[in-house]
């Protein structure tokens, strides 16, 4: 039996770095922000779904998805930002199924599926459970800032409209406290695996 478990937290809460850690154990990481860059690659029906839907102006002249041009366009309009969830969602999942599937067949025994807005997608029901790489607020914000160069308050409005850590880490099954050093992360996520022996 696979156990499948998904990983997920807010913004700059961790989700790379403890993916990384599960990685050196040699579990297989299924990386949906990864699939979610694939399915629009030129020559993909994704960026065929998306050009029909938004116009030949969110192509650019190398024939690739111009993130700018879709950004402007989905930036302050919900309806067709759920249109372009409508149209890659269904790809992403049915991509990730499929991958799921693979490393099931090969006997994998545990498999990490990398899903930054799992909850908000309500992907949990899909899997044997979930583990939510928790940070307080002030280090998620002070990691973020330093990460991506940008001030304070454009740090909070990014953290704002995802749904709180705190809130995602009543849901998980398992939560990775991140608040400390890369060593005690380490330590919690080789526990856990040591505690799941799935081997
Ligand atoms: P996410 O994938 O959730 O967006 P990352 O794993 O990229 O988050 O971590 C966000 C930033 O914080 C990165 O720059 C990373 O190097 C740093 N970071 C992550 N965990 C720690 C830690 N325990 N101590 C110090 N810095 C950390």
């Amino acid at each position: 039996m696979t156990y499948v478990l998904g990983l997920t937290g807010g913004i700059a809460s961790g989700k790379s770095t403890v993916s990384q850690i599960f990685k050196q154990l040699d579990v297989p990481i299924i990386d949906a922000d990864q699939i979610a860059r694939e399915v629009v690659l030129p020559g993909t029906k994704g960026l065929e779904l998306i050009k029909d839907a938004f116009g030949q102006n969110v192509i650019d002249q190398n024939g690739r998805l111009d993130r700018k041009a879709l950004g402007s366009i989905i930036f302050q309009d919900q309806k067709k930002r759920e249109q372009l969830n409508g149209l890659l969602h269904p790809l992403i999942l049915n991509r990730i199924s499929y991958l799921t599937d693979e490393l099931k067949r090969d006997g994998h025994p545990l498999i990490v599926l990398d899903i930054p807005l799992l909850y908000e997608i309500n992907f949990e029901k899909e899997l044997d459970g979930v583990m939510v790489v928790y940070v307080s607020e002030e280090t998620q914000l002070e990691r973020l800032m330093k990460r991506e160069g940008i001030e304070e308050k454009e740090a909070r409005r990014k953290i704002e409209t995802q749904m709180s850590l705190v809130q995602k880490a009543e849901k998980a099954d398992y939560v990775i406290n991140n608040n400390g050093s890369l060593e005690k992360t380490t330590g919690q996520v080789k526990q856990w695996y040591g505690q799941h022996a799935y081997q």
